[in-house]
């Protein structure tokens, strides 16, 4: 990473990506409505699970199994975000948890500082052009390589049947005071960009702010605010200590949404052969309230009952 090459930045999609952001002060023009408004969290929250679930949960770490059909509609639901493809996504979230805030970490707000963690990495030639990395499981796959190397295909589509949408509902339903431009912009721009930095969260404010369960060997946290804002994400200390688990709210009272819904898929037969953690990981530091400097102080009364864990009979 010392060349200069390396550490030059992909300007080609950087323009792109910092006009999505400034295209949000748009809505002062198309002004906004409930139906618009209401779709853009909508969209926010529904790809975030697809983020979560799918990129996270399932590329990353492979936290459960699902039929190769479902693997490609997965893939191509969290591609919606416009984070790139789940093979250049999942390569680059390995190799954070191979180094986890040792140097060489792809983003560590501890090795290189909250920007760089949070937004500068994605933006770094080197990093941007990589892919594939330690994804030798799920390269082999045909259907996932050509989505890698499309990765504008869907978040394109998303946009333009946004705009579509917009242009049908103000000509048969003009009682929802919405039009094209209204659409694209909430729906498409506004939701994609608070859905980009709710996600880069998890990199930069997951590894400063919150409290730690285990004494893992990065600066990880958990955060009940970052949890529900990412639908789970925010119990990174859990997650880092024990990665294979599909829920990462270990505890009652650690919400995971995701986790949640997942649990939904599994029992109606879309995923199976889900990993939890394993009881000794949840016995193990149960009590331990490791100090650190953080925003938030480890909750006083901490509710311990288990929600899953593997040896639980599976749910039927
Ligand atoms: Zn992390
Ligand atoms: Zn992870």
């Amino acid at each position: 990473m010392s060349s200069h090459s390396a550490r030059s930045l992909e300007w080609g999609a950087l323009i792109p990506y910092l006009a999505l952001h400034v295209a949000c002060f748009a809505v002062f023009w198309v002004g906004w409505s409930p139906f618009s408004v209401t779709l853009c969290v909508a969209l926010y929250f529904v790809r975030m699970f697809a983020v979560t679930a799918f990129y996270h949960r399932y590329f990353s770490h492979r936290t459960f199994k699902t039929s190769r059909a479902a693997q490609f509609v997965f893939a191509v639901a969290a591609n919606a975000c416009a984070q790139k493809g789940p093979l250049w996504w999942a390569s680059h979230h390995r190799h954070h948890h191979r180094f986890s805030d040792q140097p060489g970490d792809t983003h560590s707000p501890v090795q290189d500082g909250f920007f760089y963690s949070h937004v500068g990495w994605i933006w770094l030639r080197s990093n941007f052009r990589s892919t594939r990395e330690g994804m030798a499981d799920f390269q082999k796959f045909p259907e996932l390589r050509w989505l890698d190397r499309h990765d504008l295909l869907v978040p394109t589509a998303l946009g333009v049947v946004l705009f579509a949408l917009g242009a049908l509902l103000e000509r048969i339903a003009p009682s929802l005071g919405t039009n094209a431009w209204q659409l694209f912009i909430w729906g498409f721009c506004v939701s994609t960009v608070v859905l980009y930095h709710g996600t880069y969260t998890i990199n930069s404010l997951s590894h400063r702010i919150g409290w730690r369960r285990f004494a893992t060997t990065d600066d990880s946290r958990n955060h009940r605010g970052l949890a529900l804002l990412t639908l789970g994400e925010g119990w990174h200390n859990n997650h880092h200590h024990y990665p294979g688990a599909m829920r990462q709210g270990f505890f009652k009272g650690e919400w995971d949404i995701t986790g949640e819904i997942l649990r939904v898929f599994q029992r109606v037969g879309l995923i199976w052969d889900v990993h939890q953690a394993p009881a000794r990981v949840l016995a193990d530091n149960r009590d331990a309230r490791v100090p650190v400097r953080g925003v938030e102080s480890p909750p006083r009364r901490v509710d311990l009952r288990v929600v899953d864990q593997q040896e639980m009979p599976s749910c039927s």
